[in-house]
């Protein structure tokens, strides 16, 4: 038998178009034809269960070989095979149909590099390497004749009794010239592993099984031990450190979704983009670009996620408004929210411990989603300077009595650095207020937030004034200077210090703070930090930093100045402003060298 045919489709040679279309993602062809050989394997194990496939089943296993004298890849499965009939119909139409309806729907198409690799091309992807097809078949029917058809991916073709014994279908790809890429092992074993990693029917390849055909995923959590999670873990992401905790995904309605996401141990801010989550359908690797099926602020997370529901053959955009993958976000969303929550329950200690660990995600998600924010303020943590962690109301009603400002605001003190903010954190836990760390590359924006949502409530950084300024109160130390000298004192520092941007100005203070303190105010502070962060419009990214310097009117160091109110007054003036610089870290270089030698003068007079 013999039979000679033309495909019977729209386009004229739709080939070279398709080969222009996905060009840089050529290596999807295996993908494609793997999968539809573990396909018909599934079949042929479905039609065995209900008895609808005659003999014996075998080990069903999918075979990828190379032949580098023929230049031929060869796909073969023991699946259901097919019939002449089966191939024209299958392949004829549907196959070449399908990429028919590929190319008219986006040819037009302006952004091409977003449905790269998103299009399940199927069998048809086998031609962008490949200059002939044969397929070699025998279908599992009681008395089916083997099968063989051959075709240049023009629409003729050619079907002729093939000399297949077993059940089961070859797929034989003659490389073509450009494409010869292809016949390297170490590059088919890596896009093996790329995308067939973990299908479920075994995949050999050089005698090797490469897959995993029961991953994890795909099992109940109650068969699984926190040794198989982590395990896993590193099946995906060698090398890395134990995942913190873990979620297991399963929903089978209004979607399919599977899956196990991982909160991973960060050592820093750069290794959150090293490893990805990974997106599959059916256990068959799609991407690891989640961007729109994950909550962006999830993205931190890793693992994997496997929907059959996610629309791979669309563009993004189509993705965005698709109801599935907006149904699967607020599904992740909340999923992640109860695991925080039931962790936070069940074992508080543990939860305070790996809080550091997971700040960044539940502060990005309450910065990003409405309802993962409603859900994390119970769980958020705020961590003090002492090491203790409270909760957002817990820490509200610790300090209110003592931290309440006299408009009635809730001030919250906080620090980015400890270490060098400590002069201000000392002096706010000498009037019993307390400090929390907010020193993390997120905490900008949720200080913003925080103020947002929560009511009367206002943070300032501890060094962003003096300290009756950041918490005011009725009770005012008074000024023991009368106003010509506190002109005078004003003055005399100015002239020592002779720096614009640096504003001098004279407080009553408690006679406990130091003489002189320099402080940037709160406003300025963020503005530059948001600049900084890329955000906000004013360009302040140039200006220099405007501080406030306060010299403490009932500081007896600032009387001695005054009563001197010489050379040697104004030496002091500038001792006591390079020892408030000091404390900062703000001396350096030259001054830092003068303040020196002031120094030793100075004690050498004692
Ligand atoms: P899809 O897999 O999305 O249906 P394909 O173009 O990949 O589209 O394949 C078209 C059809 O050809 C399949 O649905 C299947 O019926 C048949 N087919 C492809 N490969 C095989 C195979 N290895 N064994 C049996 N049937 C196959």
């Amino acid at each position: 038998m013999e039979e000679k045919g033309t495909i019977s489709i729209h386009t004229e040679n739709i080939f070279p178009i398709i080969k222009k279309f996905l060009y840089s993602d050529h290596e999807i062809f295996l993908r494609e034809l793997v999968s539809n050989a573990v396909d018909a394997s599934q079949k042929a194990k479905r039609l065995s269960v209900i008895g609808e496939l005659k003999g014996d089943l075998g080990d069903l296993k999918v075979t990828v070989k190379v032949d580098k004298e023929k230049k031929q890849i060869i796909i073969s499965d023991n699946g259901i095979g097919m019939t002449a009939e089966e191939i024209k119909k299958y392949i004829n139409q549907i196959a070449f149909s399908g990429a028919t309806e590929f190319v008219e729907r986006y040819k037009d198409s302006t952004d091409k590099s977003q449905i790269i690799g998103q299009f399940g091309l199927g069998f048809y992807s086998a031609f962008m390497v490949a200059g002939t097809v044969e397929i070699d078949t025998l279908s599992h029917q009681d008395g089916a004749e083997p099968a063989h058809w051959i075709c240049d991916g023009s629409t003729e073709f050619s079907i002729t009794t093939g000399s297949r014994t077993e059940r089961g279908t070859d797929v034989i790809l003659n490389i073509a010239e450009d494409s010869e890429e292809f016949l390297e092992e170490a590059r088919l074993q890596s896009i093996l592993n790329k995308y067939c990693k973990f299908l479920p029917i075994p995949v050999e390849f050089n005698g090797e099984t490469i897959n995993n055909p029961n991953p994890i995923w795909t099992k109940s959590p109650s068969e699984l031990t926190d040794e198989d999670y982590k395990n896993f873990y590193k099946e995906l992401y060698p090398f890395s450190e134990d995942p913190l905790f873990w979620i297991h995904l399963n929903v089978d309605y209004p979607f399919n979704l599977t899956g196990i996401l991982y909160f991973p141990k960060v050592k820093n801010e750069f290794d959150f983009q090293k490893n990805k989550i990974q997106l599959y359908s059916r256990q068959v690797f799609i991407t690891d670009e989640v961007k729109d099926v994950v909550p962006e602020f999830l993205m931190l997370l890793h693992g994997v996620i496997d929907s059959p529901d996610i629309p791979l053959n669309v563009s993004r955009s189509f993705l965005q408004a698709d109801a599935n993958v907006k149904k699967i976000n607020t599904y992740i969303t909340r999923k992640v929210a109860d695991k925080l929550n039931e962790i936070y329950k069940k074992d508080r200690t543990a939860y305070e411990e790996k809080w550091n660990d997971i700040a960044v995600f539940v502060k990005y998600g309450m910065l990003s989603d409405d309802k993962f924010y409603e859900k994390a303020k119970d769980f958020a943590l705020l961590q003090s300077t002492d090491e203790k962690f409270y909760t957002l109301e817990e820490y509200r009603n610790y300090v209110q009595a003592n931290q309440t400002d006299k408009n009635g605001q809730l001030v919250i003190l906080y620090t980015t650095d400890a270490e060098k903010q400590h002069a201000f954190i000392e002096t706010a836990k000498n009037r019993n207020y307390d400090v929390v760390k907010l020193d993390t590359m997120i905490d900008p924006h949720f200080i913003g937030q925080l103020e947002q949502k929560l009511e009367k409530t206002t943070l300032k950084r501890v060094d962003a004034d003096t300290i009756d300024k950041l918490i005011e109160t009725d009770a005012k130390p008074a000024s023991v200077l009368s106003e010509d000298e506190t002109k005078r004192l004003k003055e005399l520092f100015e002239k020592a210090i002779n720096n614009q941007n640096m504003t001098v100005g004279v407080e009553a203070l408690s006679t406990d703070d130091q003489p002189v303190i320099i402080t940037l105010p709160e406003f300025m502070r963020r503005m530059k930090d948001m600049n900084r962060m890329g955000g906000g419009g004013m360009m302040m990214g140039n200006f220099p930093d405007m501080y406030n310097v306060t010299i403490n009117a009932n500081h007896p160091i600032n009387h001695r100045i005054l009563k001197h109110n010489d050379e040697r007054g104004e030496k002091i003036a500038k001792q006591a402003y390079d020892l408030a610089l000091l404390s900062q870290n703000m001396l350096s270089g030259a001054a830092l060298t003068a303040f020196v030698k002031r120094s030793v003068e100075l004690i050498d007079k004692e």
